[in-house]
C-alpha cells in the first residue's frame, strides 16, 4: 500500500508506529507521535495529492457503493438526504441513485476539482464546522473514515446534532477484533497505513455509539472492497510467520458496516 502520507516531517516525527490495544474491548490505538499531534495530520489530510482518492478506487468499489446505497434506501425514495462524511472526490455519492439529495464534506483541499458540485451539496472542511441544517440528515455516513479520528465519540456526537429524528449514523470501517484481523497481529496491513490512528473493535463502537444515545445497532461484518482472496491471504500470513513475523499480511474479511439510529 502506498504511502501516501508518510511525508518527511513525518518520517521524522515516527521513528517506529507502535499500537496499543484496548484490555477491555480490543480495539486498537496508535501509542506513537500521531495521536499526540492531531493537527499536523490534519495538515496532511489538507495537502493530500490529486491521485489519493482515485487510488483507492476500483470497479469493486464502485460496485460495492452502489449496494451501499441501495442497502440505505430500498424503496428509491426522492425525498432521503444523505451526508458523506470525509467524501474524498465524491466516488460514492457519484456512484448511489440519482434519488437521494447529496451532501458532502471533505477536509482534504485537492478533491475540490473532482466534485460534481452540480449534484453534491459541498463543504470543505469538518461536519461540525458546515453551514448544513442541524436535524436535517436522514443518512450520515463515513466510509473509510473512522479509523483516522482521534476522537470516534465526539465525531458520533456532530453526527447526532445534524441527524434527523429518525436519521442513521453508518459507519464503515476495520474491525481490530475480527478473526483475520487478530490473526494477522501487528502485521496487518490496515495498521500500517499512516492515516489509521484509532481501529475499532466491533464491542468498542457500539459502545462508543450506544454512549452518545445510539441505541438500534445494525452490524454487517464485511469484506473491504480492496481486500485479497482467501488462499492469497492465507500465503500472506503463512509467508510472514515463517519470516518471523515480518512483512505486511493484507486485508481479507475484515471490515464491519454499523448502522445505528438512537
Ligand atoms: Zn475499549
Amino acid at each position: 500500500m502506498k504511502q501516501h502520507m508518510l511525508n518527511s516531517d513525518l518520517r521524522n516525527m515516527l521513528p517506529s508506529m507502535t499500537h496499543g490495544k484496548c484490555v477491555s474491548c480490543g480495539s486498537i490505538i496508535a501509542t506513537d507521535n500521531r495521536m499526540k499531534s492531531e493537527e499536523f495530520l490534519l495538515s496532511i489530510y489538507n495537502n493530500l495529492p490529486k491521485d489519493y482518492w482515485q487510488e483507492l478506487q476500483s470497479e469493486k468499489s464502485n460496485s460495492f457503493f452502489v449496494e451501499l446505497g441501495n442497502l440505505l434506501n430500498p424503496n428509491q425514495n426522492s425525498d432521503m438526504s444523505i451526508c458523506d462524511v470525509g467524501c474524498g472526490d465524491g466516488k460514492f455519492l457519484d456512484c448511489i441513485s440519482e434519488c437521494w439529495q447529496k451532501f458532502g464534506v471533505e477536509l482534504g483541499k485537492a478533491n475540490e476539482h473532482m466534485i460534481n458540485h452540480k449534484k453534491i451539496t459541498y463543504f470543505n472542511g469538518t461536519l461540525d464546522r458546515s453551514p448544513f441544517r442541524k436535524h436535517s440528515m436522514d443518512i450520515i455516513t463515513y466510509i473509510d473514515v473512522f479509523e483516522h479520528l482521534a476522537d470516534p465519540r465526539k465525531e458520533i456526537k456532530i453526527a447526532k446534532e445534524f441527524l434527523s429524528p429518525n436519521g442513521k449514523i453508518v459507519i464503515y470501517t476495520g474491525n481490530a477484533n475480527s478473526i483475520y484481523s487478530k490473526m494477522s497481529g501487528k502485521n496487518w496491513t490496515y495498521l500500517n497505513v499512516v492515516g489509521h490512528i484509532a481501529v475499532a473493535s466491533e464491542k468498542g463502537l457500539i459502545n462508543a455509539l450506544n454512549s452518545c444515545g445510539f441505541t438500534k445497532i445494525d452490524v454487517l461484518n464485511v469484506n473491504h472492497h480492496s481486500s485479497v482472496s482467501f488462499p492469497k491471504w492465507l500465503f500472506y500470513l503463512l509467508a510472514s510467520k515463517l519470516l518471523g513475523n515480518r512483512g505486511n499480511i493484507p486485508l481479507f474479511n475484515d471490515h464491519m458496516i454499523m448502522i445505528a439510529s438512537i
